[in-house]
């Protein structure tokens, strides 16, 4: 099996302007250099106003630590007010994008096939997608998440060849226990990350399944990370509130101490 490089992408959300940004992206990188922690992968996801300070203070001081933006744009460019492609993206040094959060398809109305389009403009711009599928509370009742989120994969990888899936990121994030406190225990994140992989094996081939990585997303904190990335199939974690925190994130990149 292919070692996986950990991976913890923190998504700002709306939150920081840029200069709060830059204070941020300070104190991350004075306490991971500090720490000397180079085998764990550290990522920025924030707001799109602020991601050209990101990179100026990211490329001037040559900081370990990447950066990407939390939406796209499925066009490449032309009269879409408001919008941001993948290519003036990818011109700011970005190399992650979110596609498909829960809450782009909850308040944006985001469907399958408009996130399936999302995750095909950020590979023709070099963008890695970090690819979210997760369930409601409803469907988690119902005992539907594994075959919801499978649904939710197959749509969003309709058309991509397995070179290309080998290298995305799919995060599983269930929606009860996004920004609301409650955690998915370890069996949980590993019961749908490891679903997911297996899905993945059945389209795209094992070795690709090998590659890929997936994060669990839902409350992490620096208190249980440690259990859900004892998980076999867990390869990392998507953070939202606890990435505000420099302290608390760093706490998180450090789990394996
Ligand atoms: C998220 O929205 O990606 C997320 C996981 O949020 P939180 O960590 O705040 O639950």
């Amino acid at each position: 099996t292919a070692t996986r490089r950990p991976l913890m992408a923190g998504n700002w959300k709306m939150n920081l302007n840029h200069l709060e940004a830059i204070a941020l992206v300070q104190k991350l990188a004075f306490s991971l250099n500090e720490k000397q922690l180079t085998d764990v992968e550290t990522v920025v996801l924030p707001p799109f106003t602020d991601l050209r300070s990101v990179q100026t203070l990211v490329d001037g001081d040559k900081l370990l630590i990447g950066y990407g933006a939390q939406d796209l744009s499925p066009f490449q460019s032309g009269a879409y007010t408001g919008e941001i492609s993948g290519a003036q993206l990818a011109k700011l040094g970005c190399q992650y994008v979110v596609v498909g959060h829960s809450e782009r398809r909850a308040y944006h109305y985001e469907d399958d096939a408009l996130v399936n389009a999302k995750v095909a403009a950020a590979l023709v711009n070099g963008l890695t997608p970090i690819l979210c599928v997760g369930e409601g509370l409803e469907v988690r009742e119902e005992l539907r998440h594994v075959p919801h989120c499978c649904g939710q994969l197959d749509a969003a990888l309709q058309g991509l060849k397995p070179e290309q899936v080998a290298g995305l990121v799919i995060a599983y994030e269930p929606i009860w226990a996004i920004g609301t406190g409650k955690t998915a225990t370890p069996e949980n994140a590993q019961e749908v990350c490891g679903a997911v992989r297996e899905r993945v094996a059945e389209t795209f081939g094992k070795e690709t399944a090998d590659q890929v990585r997936i994060l669990y997303g839902g409350s992490v904190k620096a208190a249980n990370i440690a259990g859900i990335m004892a998980q076999p199939d867990v390869d990392g974690a998507l953070v939202g509130g606890a990435s505000l925190d420099a302290e608390e994130f760093v706490q998180i990149c450090r789990f394996p101490e």
